[in-house]
């Protein structure tokens, strides 16, 4: 297989070609089946602009049956259940679900952890207890997560994010305003990015910190959903925390070391949307 002008080995090509026929196999033939669904976007959508819950059960199934073939968690790392497979796989697979289901089959989106709504590096940051209470949920596809950084004043330089942790007894109260949420709509978990010391972050020295919170903590509320170019409804959103209370087992890697966590997963979504652009591209496709 050349994909990108060398040689893809042959363990990835062999386990591609697998996924490719389970995508061709289970999630071609469920979208068609559920084409009248999933394809008019007045039934997609509720009337909030988030997928009508008949969508979000089909994405779910989508998770749950490809982590069940051992496709789903392709690259997170074995410690977490995964298969441990590095970029390049991440790029081919990403190609070859892209190549087979283009805009049409948008279920196929789901049949491969994306870095911001499953299992990945960063969730190799987990606490013991946060691994406890939320890796097998996501590890099975039966529950997802989001990825809380950018904000409406800070996107290509993230580090000007003002969402603030504060610390109370032994954990922390979060307050402030996300945006461009992808997944928020229908996650069960949020990585957020909140700053928990100002000098340093200011400075530009860490000072930002990460936490896992349950999208059903108090005082955390999803403002709207984003609407992009020609669409009644979506899965990016924005979101609003309220002194929403965090405790240590829900830190995400070390105290004020957060923006390098972000990094582990920005990294992947280089080669994401790398592989989308030339997915949209005639070269790429
Ligand atoms: C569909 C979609 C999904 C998204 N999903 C998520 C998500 O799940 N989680 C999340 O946290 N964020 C998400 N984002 C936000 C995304 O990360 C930001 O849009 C991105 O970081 C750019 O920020 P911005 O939109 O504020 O643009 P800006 O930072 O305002 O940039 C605008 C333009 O200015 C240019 N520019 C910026 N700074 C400089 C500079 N110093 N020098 C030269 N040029 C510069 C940029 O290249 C760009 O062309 C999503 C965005 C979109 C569109």
């Amino acid at each position: 297989m050349t994909a990108i002008g060398f040689e893809i080995p042959a363990d990835i090509t062999r386990i591609v070609a697998g996924l490719t026929q389970f995508v061709r196999a289970e999630v071609v033939t469920r979208h068609e089946k559920h084409a009248a669904l999933l394809d008019d976007p007045r039934q997609r959508y509720g009337p909030d602009g988030r997928y009508a819950p008949a969508v979000v059960d089909l994405i779910r199934e989508v998770r749950v049956a490809s982590a069940a073939a051992g496709y789903f968690n392709l690259c997170a790392p074995i410690s977490l259940g995964g298969l441990g497979q590095g970029h390049l796989a991440y790029y081919v697979a990403w190609e070859a679900i892209n190549h087979l289901c283009g805009p049409h089959h948008w279920l196929g989106t789901f049949a491969l952890s994306h870095w911001a709504f499953g299992p990945s590096v960063v969730l190799e940051q987990l606490t013991h207890e946060a691994r406890e209470r939320a890796l097998a949920g996501l590890v099975s596809g039966r529950q997802s997560m989001c990825f809380g950084l950018s904000e409406p004043g800070a996107g290509s330089d993230a580090t000007m994010i003002t969402t603030r942790a504060v610390a109370e007894g032994d954990g922390w109260r979060i307050s402030g305003r996300k945006m461009w949420t992808s997944n928020i709509t229908f996650a069960d978990w949020i990585v957020v990015f909140a700053v928990t010391d100002a000098a340093r972050a200011a400075a530009k020295r860490g000072g930002i910190s990460a936490f896992l919170v349950p999208t059903t903590a108090p005082g955390f509320a999803l403002q709207r959903v984003t609407l992009l170019q020609g669409d009644i409804g979506g899965a990016e959103g924005e979101s609003t925390f309220d002194a929403v209370r965090v405790e240590p087992w829900q830190l995400v890697g070390p105290l004020h070391e957060g923006f390098r966590i972000a990094l582990l997963g920005v990294s992947l979504g280089r080669v994401y949307n790398a592989r989308r652009a030339r997915s949209a591209s005639p070269a790429g496709r």
